[in-house]
């Protein structure tokens, strides 16, 4: 990479995007002159915001938005408050956001915005009025044509729905293609809060059927019990799997003979409950230590840089399918693969959000809602057929299906640039 370029972007997780990138691009032969304009997002966008606290004070956080891709369509993709978020971080959340919007067939490009705060540290009401203000700062990005953002770690419908408001209050009317993720009485779509887990569910069991296995019994861990790993759990336990470990970020619990996963699931519904701090459901566990518990399946559904160098040797399952956004390190999926581990990339496992935020989106420019057994229907379809033609592609060109996805994605990229040419 030629990082002098891109030092702005220098992060842990934009190092891997890119790593990845260079690696599949190298697979298809792509042209120098594409691989050079994907590398680097097509636009970034760096923000102050500030906003008055409680107490009077005001204080100021650093907002983002990046957009990677414009070529296929206006782009998409979450907006991440975590104290963390930097543009490094989120400009590779965009590239991994076009390529799965990509390989789903969503007619998008990937963008991913962010602003660097705890919202657990705010109140209701600093938490509206950053939201309005960060929207107002990104508004010129924008637009139901332009970018259209959603969930994603720390934001909820009720902070989409002050983006929705903000934007619409903005122009004059309302707006509710401008974000997806939205409550059902702005014009979201049923089977949004949970698609991203039902989405990981639909690929698992996918999974374990084309290595005969089966979802019955199967003993699956799961890292992270936020919006994505909760349903997860809950999905795959309703169709039979055993959960046998879960955590959240302080800790998580760990029974062999399976979890009380529907209990557990209101716990955390109605009170937000830490996993760890729930007795008589099962041992406690770090965070680290849950990931090397013996299982068939494991599920990281939380941060990113979670499967290392460090631990993959001593992962002990046959499958990973990977619900987080860069869970894994390139060094780790040497590892896996040479130990015969079966890798379920993110941009293919965890696309089941975005596709139920294209049809939300959809819905709202019809003005027409959709069935829930519509909507979780063709999520399954797109979902499956991905999977299917992945998996062919990772058998033809003997590669894994980290890398089969990838070059699935740029692919479609880089035909969508090519056809268009370059302007002027
Ligand atoms: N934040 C989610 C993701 O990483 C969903 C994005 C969307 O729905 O636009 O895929």
């Amino acid at each position: 990479m030629t990082t002098e370029l891109f030092r702005e972007f220098d992060h842990p997780s934009f190092r891997l995007a890119v790593a990845q990138f260079d690696e599949a691009a190298h697979l298809i032969h792509l042209s120098p002159n594409l691989w050079e304009r994907l590398k680097a997002p097509h636009r970034s966008l760096c923000v102050s915001v500030p906003i008055r606290m409680d107490n009077g004070d005001v204080k100021v956080y650093r907002g983002y938005r990046v957009q990677h891709d414009i070529s296929r369509g206006p782009t998409k993709g979450g907006i991440r408050y975590h104290p963390e978020v930097c543009l490094g971080e989120v400009a590779a959340l965009a590239m991994w956001m076009t390529w799965k919007t990509a390989i789903a067939g969503l007619p998008y490009g990937g963008a991913k915005g962010g602003v660097a705060v705890n919202p657990a540290g705010l109140s209701s009401g600093e938490l509206e009025r950053l939201t309005r203000r960060y929207t107002a700062e990104v508004f010129p990005l924008l637009g139901p044509d332009k970018d259209i953002p959603a969930p994603d770690i720390g934001t909820t419908p009720q902070v989409m729905a002050w983006i929705m408001d903000t934007y619409s209050q903005q122009v004059g009317f309302s707006v509710p293609g401008i974000v997806t993720g939205k409550p059902l009485s702005i014009g979201g779509s049923l089977g949004r809060e949970e698609a991203t887990g039902r989405g990981v569910a639909d690929i698992t069991v996918e999974t374990l059927r084309q290595n005969e296995r089966s979802i019955t019994d199967a003993t699956i861990v799961i890292q992270g019990f936020g919006n994505v790993g909760s349903h997860t759990a809950r999905l795959l336990q309703q169709r039979g799997a055993r959960i046998v470990g879960i955590s959240d970020q302080h800790g998580g619990l760990y029974n062999s003979k399976g979890l009380d996963i529907p209990t557990i699931f209101d716990c955390w519904i109605q009170e937000r409950t830490p996993i760890s701090s729930l007795t008589g459901f099962g041992d406690q566990v770090s965070n680290e230590d849950l990931l090397t518990l013996p299982c068939q399946v494991l599920i990281p559904a939380a941060v990113a840089d979670q499967i290392t160098d460090r631990n993959a040797s001593n992962l002990s399952c046959q499958f990973v399918v990977e619900a987080a956004n860069g869970p894994t390190t390139l060094a780790a999926d040497a590892i896996l693969e040479d130990r015969g581990i079966v890798m379920v990339p993110d941009i293919l496992a965890n696309a089941g959000g975005v596709i139920v935020s294209y049809f939300e989106w959809v819905q709202d420019a019809q003005r027409f809602s959709w069935k829930e057994a519509d909507i979780h229907a063709r999520l399954h379809e797109i979902m499956i057929s991905a999977f299917q033609r992945i998996v062919a592609l990772s058998k033809e060109k003997k590669v894994s299906m980290r890398m089969a996805a990838l070059m699935t994605g740029i692919q479609e990229v880089a035909h969508a640039h090519q056809c268009r040419g370059l302007y002027p």
